[in-house]
């Protein structure tokens, strides 16, 4: 039997965790509720599950915002897909919870239809890297177990987009993405980003690689592509 998606809710108003979780259980998923960051928190460190629903506004303590920032930045739980819920509706929201890791947003209120298939989606998106995976290209390299890039060996620091984009880069070398296609393939079609938001991130990946920053070039017209061969 194949295993039920597991799926942690981290939602304060009961009556919203609670028709999550019942239309949740209906379709095949395994929901768990937690109420606030702290018994989020707890829940995963039990166990780690195949996707978090966060709300955006949480009583006490952290934000849901504060509350992505801090997961993409564990081991832990880095990889686990995010979706964002909220009430508000603005580009400014949407690019800071993007920005903090977040895979997609979902902005309440909003159907179960719509809410299984956001869901759905970036479960698929979500190809993870297979764990003790390696990827290589020239003297770049990315390792899927520990999430370490480094080149020539030294260690670099990326942040969770930067991340998820090299990863992409690394996974399809010398091919050129167009801004649509990564737009789609990294952050979600469901999802309004302008397209220079690519360019900003492309931009920060390039000064976080550092001297390999080179391999990832500008195609004009086309898009961006990472290359062994540096032009
Ligand atoms: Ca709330």
């Amino acid at each position: 039997m194949k295993k039920m998606p597991q799926v942690l809710i981290v939602e304060d108003e009961p009556a919203i965790a609670e028709l999550i979780a019942i239309n949740l259980r209906h379709n095949g998923f395994a929901p768990m509720c937690a109420e606030d960051g702290a018994s989020a928190q707890k829940l995963l460190e039990e166990s780690v599950p195949d996707l978090v629903l966060l709300d955006w506004m949480l009583p006490g303590g952290a934000s849901g915002l504060e509350l992505a920032k801090q997961w993409r930045s564990q081991s832990r739980t880095r990889q686990v897909p995010i979706l964002m819920l909220t009430a508000r509706g603005d580009e400014p929201d949407k690019i800071a919870g993007l920005d903090a890791g977040a895979d997609d947003y979902i902005t309440k209120p909003f159907s179960v239809q719509e809410l299984l298939a956001r869901i759905r989606a970036v479960l698929r998106r979500r190809a993870p890297l297979s764990v003790g995976e390696v990827l290589k290209v020239g003297e770049l390299q990315l390792d899927g177990a520990t999430y370490q890039v480094t080149y020539r060996g030294e260690p670099l620091k990326l942040g969770p987009m930067e991340f998820k984009l090299l990863s992409h880069f690394m996974h399809h070398p010398e091919r050129v993405h167009s801004r649509s296609q990564l737009l789609d393939q990294i952050w979600g079609d469901a999802v309004y980003v302008e397209e220079r938001t690519v360019d900003v991130h492309v931009k920060r990946l390039r000064r976080s690689l550092g001297e390999a920053g080179a391999m990832v070039q500008t195609v004009r017209g086309a898009g961006y592509r990472l290359s062994a061969t540096p032009a």
